[in-house]
């Protein structure tokens, strides 16, 4: 696991450095629209916590962060319109590292929606 970078893009949107749009905040998570939206949702969910990816998210968050960030994705598609009870659906998408093709090494769940996805994105 590659040591976390401070000043990653994310961390200093967390720390205010740095303006988003958010869509949502909770006590450990924050939700806000992709800066390049490849859909007419998409959103970018993340820890405020200081993890990498996804497979540090899972290993060293505590349960009360896996359970807040977990129920901030479902709010999320909520306000946005786009979860399965107003009959839309969503993709919900982790990159991680090189060949998963992340690009910012602070962990974030991609939130797509508004259209029909397609088998692949990003
Ligand atoms: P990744 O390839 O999974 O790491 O995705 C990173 C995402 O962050 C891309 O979809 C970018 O468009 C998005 N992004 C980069 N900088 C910003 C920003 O300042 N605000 C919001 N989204 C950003």
């Amino acid at each position: 696991m590659p040591a976390y970078d401070p000043n990653n893009i994310f961390a200093r949107i967390l720390r205010g450095e740095i303006p988003n749009k958010t869509v949502l905040e909770t006590e450990h998570t924050l939700a806000f629209h992709d800066i390049m939206p490849k859909a007419p949702v998409h959103v970018l969910v993340i820890p405020k916590g200081a993890y990498v990816s996804y497979d540090d998210f899972a290993a060293n968050a505590s349960e009360a962060e896996i359970v807040d960030f977990t129920r901030a994705v479902a709010q999320v598609t909520r306000e946005l319109g786009v979860d399965l009870d107003q009959g839309q659906g969503f993709r919900a998408i982790a990159n991680a590292g090189e060949h998963g093709v992340q690009e910012v090494p602070h962990f974030h769940m991609h939130i797509l929606g508004g259209r029909n996805i397609g088998r692949m994105v990003n």
